[in-house]
């Protein structure tokens, strides 16, 4: 990536480059915004002398831990844990803990500089961090998730809490970790602390509609820019990527709003449904039985499994990566505009690479960058906090319309702040500066800490 930045923007991303080596995924996360800021240090000079920027970049703490635990026949196995605490102008350190094996210290930087600015966007107190570890869950049994959460746990305990630093969910992490998490974070502390993690069960604190907020959430944001287009989801042919929190959920709402989404993956390739995927097939396969998608075609002779293979290559009109970082490159970005995208959504973080967003910006289609498209999750996260905080739970509608109404506002932020920045129609613009600008004056604000 090389598009042209601000000289002085030049000098600190080359400063974030030679500090943090060899963490590719935080440099692109960071270069992304860095690249949108030019006309904001011009607006503020405040955040040019007080450094705004160059604070921004370095997170306020970075804990790294191993985390032992023992699989089912006794073997010891050794894991590295995380948790960055990256900016807390906002509120406490807010973000989800992703385990896969891939992790390592530049995707957790990557994840927690996008989450401070998604975190202002949503408009409520949270500040921005992320964790997890290399931890790879897949093919382990109950007893050993267990035991690896237990462990992780066992560290990450004296770090957080309800005002200093909130955990939630991301890959690999779904309500059964978080469970095993609160237990043991319950059993060493002596303390009922919902409001310490996210993602709880019902039974135990959780908020309805947290499960599907990510999904529902991103689908709202391209209802959102498909009016602007004076267009909707209604008879739209979409694809989603992956097939785990996100892709189900996201799924869901866009056939509620009456789309049809054809296609959608996991690690090993794809399905694709021409009546439409069957929903309840793919949860029963993938959140009870924890399965991989390429059962689904057992029970769908008509669908077709692609093994490999490029999701982005099946024709759609809206397109929503919800699996991974990086997923959609230069040359996927312009098969998806060839063959008729007129929409896309992240749910996933940083899903398209710089190449591809180039792609998307230069063919005018709407583009929803992550840190606004799939900020739902963690805003009704926050709702969970302010639920735990009053002893509270509120009903799926009135929670879920509280989601609706969040989601608008950050389209209509981001919206308006592409124009008023002279980018109008240009997401990314928007929701970066938005993003960094609630955040720069809250640092102003409090000094040079
Ligand atoms: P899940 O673990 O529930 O599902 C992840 C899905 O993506 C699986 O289908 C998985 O396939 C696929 N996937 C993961 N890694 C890769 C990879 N390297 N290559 C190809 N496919 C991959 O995670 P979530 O649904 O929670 O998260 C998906 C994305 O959404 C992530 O980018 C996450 O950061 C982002 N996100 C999640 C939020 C949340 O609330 N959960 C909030 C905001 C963003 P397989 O099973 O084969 O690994």
């Amino acid at each position: 990536m090389s598009n042209k930045m601000d000289e002085r923007l030049e000098s600190m991303y080359q400063d974030v480059l030679r500090r943090n080596p060899g963490e590719a995924e935080f440099h692109q996360a960071v270069r992304e915004v860095l690249e949108t800021l030019g006309p904001v240090l011009a607006k503020y000079p405040e955040f040019r002398e007080r450094k705004i920027i160059e604070r921004i970049c370095e997170p306020e703490r970075q804990i790294i831990f191993r985390v032992p635990w023992q699989d089912d026949r006794g073997e010891v196995h050794v894991n590295r844990g995380f948790r960055v605490q990256y900016n807390s102008s906002l509120g406490p350190y807010k973000g989800g803990l992703r385990f896969h094996p891939s992790v390592y210290l530049g995707i957790i930087k990557f994840l927690g500089f996008e989450q401070i600015f998604k975190n202002a966007l949503t408009g409520l107190p949270i500040g921005g961090g992320k964790g997890g570890s290399d931890f790879d869950p897949k093919g382990k049994s109950d007893n050993e998730i267990m035991r690896f959460c237990q462990s992780f746990m066992t560290e990450l305990w004296r770090y957080i809490g309800d005002t200093t630093d909130v955990p939630a969910g991301d890959i690999g992490v779904g309500g059964r970790e978080i469970g095993y998490m609160y237990g043991q974070f319950k059993r060493l502390t002596s303390r009922y602390e919902a409001g310490v993690l996210t993602g709880k069960g019902l039974d135990y604190g959780g908020s309805l509609v947290r499960t599907e907020a990510t999904g529902y959430g991103a689908t709202f944001f391209v209802e959102e820019m498909l009016k602007v287009r004076k267009d909707s989801f209604d008879g739209k042919r979409c694809v989603v990527s992956g097939s785990g929190n996100v892709a189900i959920y996201t799924i869901e709402k866009i056939t509620q709003l009456g789309g049809r989404v054809v296609a959608c993956s996991d690690s090993n390739g794809y399905i694709i449904d021409e009546k439409g995927i069957d929903l309840d097939l793919v949860k029963q396969l993938k959140e009870v039985e924890r399965r991989r998608i390429k059962d689904y075609v057992e029970y769908r002779g008509h669908a077709r499994y692609v093994s490999g293979g490029n999701i982005w290559e099946i024709p759609c009109q809206v397109a929503m990566p919800s699996a991974t970082q990086n997923e959609i490159n230069g040359h996927d970005a312009k098969t998806l505009v060839k063959n008729g995208c007129i929409a896309v959504g992240e749910g996933a973080n940083m899903p398209t690479t710089p190449e591809g967003i180039k792609v998307f910006l230069d063919a005018k289609i709407s583009y929803g960058p992550g840190k606004a498209a799939n900020a739902g999750g963690v805003a009704t996260s926050a709702l969970e906090m302010q639920q735990n905080a009053t002893r509270d739970s509120w009903t799926f509608e009135y929670t879920e319309k509280r989601l609706a109404n969040i989601m608008k506002n950050i389209h209509q932020n981001c919206y308006e702040t592409a124009e008023e920045f002279g980018a109008p129609g240009n997401y990314v613009v928007g929701a970066n500066i938005a993003g960094f600008i609630k955040v720069a004056k809250a640092m102003v604000a409090h000094g040079l800490i």
